[in-house]
């Protein structure tokens, strides 16, 4: 984070591509918002427009994506664009989109990153909130977990365990920075090839192809360009890790630690850590209060 005030993007965005999920093409406009907007989506094609703020408490489903919704208005597979603005630090944005499902590009971050880098990043004249962690804060379901703790810093560390040999056991971590984050915005989304036919029976992944997926065999990559990293798979779900959590609404100070998480992990675990906010979480808008020896009251802002 450059500097403890909020930003926006400074210039218009325009992006379009397939959706993953539908299969159709859709176009989204990514214009600078107002401070204290957060990441607002607005549904172009539906009348009246409805927006939806991207927030934990907008979460409607997280079926192999992250969905949110408010009233008329839907959006989903919005985890990757999320991981964009919050790897990025982009605070405020309205993101308008004329179709359900935002694109899934080349199945990682990199697209989204790469555009708002050109378009540059404005800071804004009011400060950011941090979301900092005043205690440790456990969820698990069925053996997949995450954790948040206590820290100066924020960094993220993540472990997965598929049965294909290409993928088995990885761990990677890091502590989020933008040049650490670039390096795990390039990571693609993954599925076993035996999965593409279930997805597609159940109307699931109709764009979906080896040009926007990493699609693996039991001992094999099947993409003819192989991986970008060695450790892509755990990587990209950092990436999304990263994506989902910014739907607390701002930057979380604090170890996170996650094993064989996924969308609908990290969307349960922000339900519980949302609902008691007031005892996990100090929302803080001057981190330097924050580094006061431990037992000094801690400013918290008012909470959203
Ligand atoms: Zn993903």
């Amino acid at each position: 984070m450059v500097s403890d005030k909020q930003h926006t993007i400074s210039r218009r965005i325009e992006v379009s591509g397939i959706a993953l999920h539908s299969g159709k093409v859709v176009r989204i406009e990514i214009l600078p918002a107002a401070i204290n907007t957060g990441i607002v989506f607005k549904r172009a094609d539906l009348p009246g427009t409805p927006t939806v703020l991207a927030h934990v408490s907008n979460i409607q489903s997280t079926d192999l994506n992250t969905t949110i919704g408010s009233g008329e208005a839907r959006v989903s597979t919005i985890e990757h664009l999320m991981a964009a603005f919050a790897g990025l630090g982009v605070d405020n944005a309205l993101v308008k989109i004329d179709g359900p499902e935002v694109p899934v590009m080349d199945g990682s971050a990199a697209p989204f990153v790469d555009r708002i880098l050109v378009a540059g990043i404005s800071a804004q004249e009011a400060q950011r909130r941090y979301f900092v962690v005043r205690e440790a804060f456990e969820f698990q379901m069925g053996d997949k977990w995450i954790r948040v703790e206590p820290a100066d810093t924020t960094s993220y560390q993540m472990e997965i365990d598929f049965k294909s040999k290409v993928i088995g056991r990885q761990s990677f971590g890091f502590s989020m920075d933008r040049e650490a984050f670039l390096d795990v915005a390039s990571c693609r989304t993954f599925c076993h090839v035996n999965d593409v036919n279930a997805m597609r029976n159940a109307g699931l992944a109709l764009g979906g192809s080896l040009k926007n997926a990493v699609v693996v065999s039991d001992d094999e990559v099947l993409n003819p360009e192989g991986l970008r990293f060695d450790d892509e798979f755990v990587r990209h779900k950092l990436l999304d890790c990263v994506g989902d959590l910014a739907l607390l609404g701002g930057p979380i100070v604090g170890k996170v630690t996650a094993s064989k998480s996924g969308h609908g992990l990290h969307a349960a675990f922000m339900k519980a850590i949302w609902a008691r906010r007031h005892e996990v979480l100090a929302i803080v808008e001057d981190l330097g209060v924050r580094r006061n020896p431990p037992g000094s009251p801690i400013a918290a802002g008012a909470i959203a």
